[in-house]
């Protein structure tokens, strides 16, 4: 039986998990859940699968989920609550599926509690990706990924000795608007830019993946994991996601991991790891596929690629920043205050104006976060930049 605690469980990710948890009842037990506002999933999920603590974000929330569930189940608030449910006693795996910096803090604090960490939280590893590593190895837990491309890598990587890496290729589908010229992008919407061609995701993940800032921030994430130069990570379009991403060896072998776009995999490796279990979901059937193409991505069309390249190399509190300003134009575009094209343009005038701080704290990097939104916000405000 593996005790598991659940941070964002009404997402795309928590939800999933939860579907993979149910096909085998008597294997996992879950003691926390946590979600935003979502209460009627929340309350749903808590019945099925009775945890011990539930966790939504604020106090109308939370009385509003008291009248839903068993009074044996504790409720708690806000960012206390993801903490105590992180650090959970009986739990062993921590899946943090939270989006956005709010996912941080937890995971630090779940390693701290020597829980091992199934990370779906892009910003863990982004914004504070070199304390998270350092406090997993002195603690020596796993941080297990789940996130299509790094599990792929993780899985390539199993019964090798790292040393033999010499290059990790991260796939990207390329989006919606991989054929797009510049005219078009000028006047994409958010609607648009919500329909994914593969992969069925969050909001916030979709937009990441038509500007390419996902695969920009998942360069940044596989670098700490598995502790290679940014020089020696490359990303290709590859549209039909079949790949999910390959590695080469220091001989010149290339190894990949293949399977349908579906989350299910990667994130029931993780919670299986290091077994494997037999599971119910579609095959890959690679005569149906027919082809699979690879092309070098667009740098011009999409420069949140290149942003993310730059912010990881200069390191300290520049990815941190990155991702701040990134949520934030994200957020912005979505509520159409800014043209999609203005994205990029956002984060890159809020990287030119921070003050960099190498080797930050966590401190340091929740500050640089802050300022980045603060900035960004400004910068959205002075020159209007739609139209
Ligand atoms: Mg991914």
């Amino acid at each position: 039986m593996k005790r598991l605690a659940i941070l964002g469980s009404t997402g795309s990710i928590g939800r999933q998990t939860i579907e993979i948890i149910s096909h085998y009842p008597d294997r996992f037990q879950v003691l926390a859940l946590t979600a935003g506002r979502n209460v009627h999933r929340l309350a749903e999920q808590a019945r099925q699968l009775k945890p011990e603590l539930v966790v939504v974000e604020n106090a109308d929330s939370a009385k509003e989920l008291r009248g839903m569930i068993s009074n044996s189940i504790e409720v708690m608030v806000g960012d206390e609550g993801l903490i105590a449910a992180a650090t959970h006693p009986q739990a062993e795996l921590v899946v943090v599926a939270v989006v956005g910096a709010r996912g941080i803090l937890p995971t630090l604090a779940a390693i701290d509690a020597d829980k091992d960490i199934g990370l779906a939280n892009k910003e863990s590893l982004v914004a504070a990706g070199e304390l998270v590593m350092a406090k997993a190895k002195e603690r020596q837990v796993r941080i297990l990924p789940i996130d299509s491309e790094h599990s792929a890598v993780f899985q390539c990587l199993q019964g090798q000795d790292p040393d033999h890496l010499a290059k990790i290729i991260l796939t990207a589908s390329g989006g919606p608007f991989r054929t797009y010229t510049n005219e078009q992008l000028e006047v994409v919407t958010p609607k648009e830019a919500l329909r994914h061609p593969n992969w069925d995701m969050g909001a916030k993940i979709t937009i990441d993946s038509a500007t390419l800032m996902n695969k920009g921030l998942e360069v940044i994430e596989a670098h700490w994991l598995f502790g290679l130069p940014y020089e020696q990570i490359q990303v290709l379009v590859h549209p039909q996601s079949i790949v999910h991403s390959l590695v080469e060896l220091v001989d010149g072998s290339v190894l990949a991991q293949l399977g349908p776009p579906d989350m299910r995999l990667p994130i029931q490796f993780a919670l299986t790891f290091p077994e494997r279990w037999p599971a119910p979901w579609p095959r890959l059937s690679l005569a149906d596929v027919g082809s699979l193409t690879f092309a070098e991505p667009n740098k011009e069309l999409f420069p949140c690629l290149s942003l993310a390249y730059a912010a990881g190399k200069e390191g300290g509190t520049m990815p941190a920043v990155l991702n701040a300003a990134n949520e934030e134009a994200v957020e912005a575009f979505l509520q159409e205050r800014i043209a999609f094209l203005d994205i990029p343009r956002v984060i890159g005038e809020v990287l030119e104006t921070h003050q960099n701080k190498e080797r930050p704290t966590i401190d340091d990097t929740l500050a640089a976060d802050r300022w980045a939104r603060r900035q960004a916000q400004h910068i959205m405000k002075q020159h209007p930049l739609k139209g």
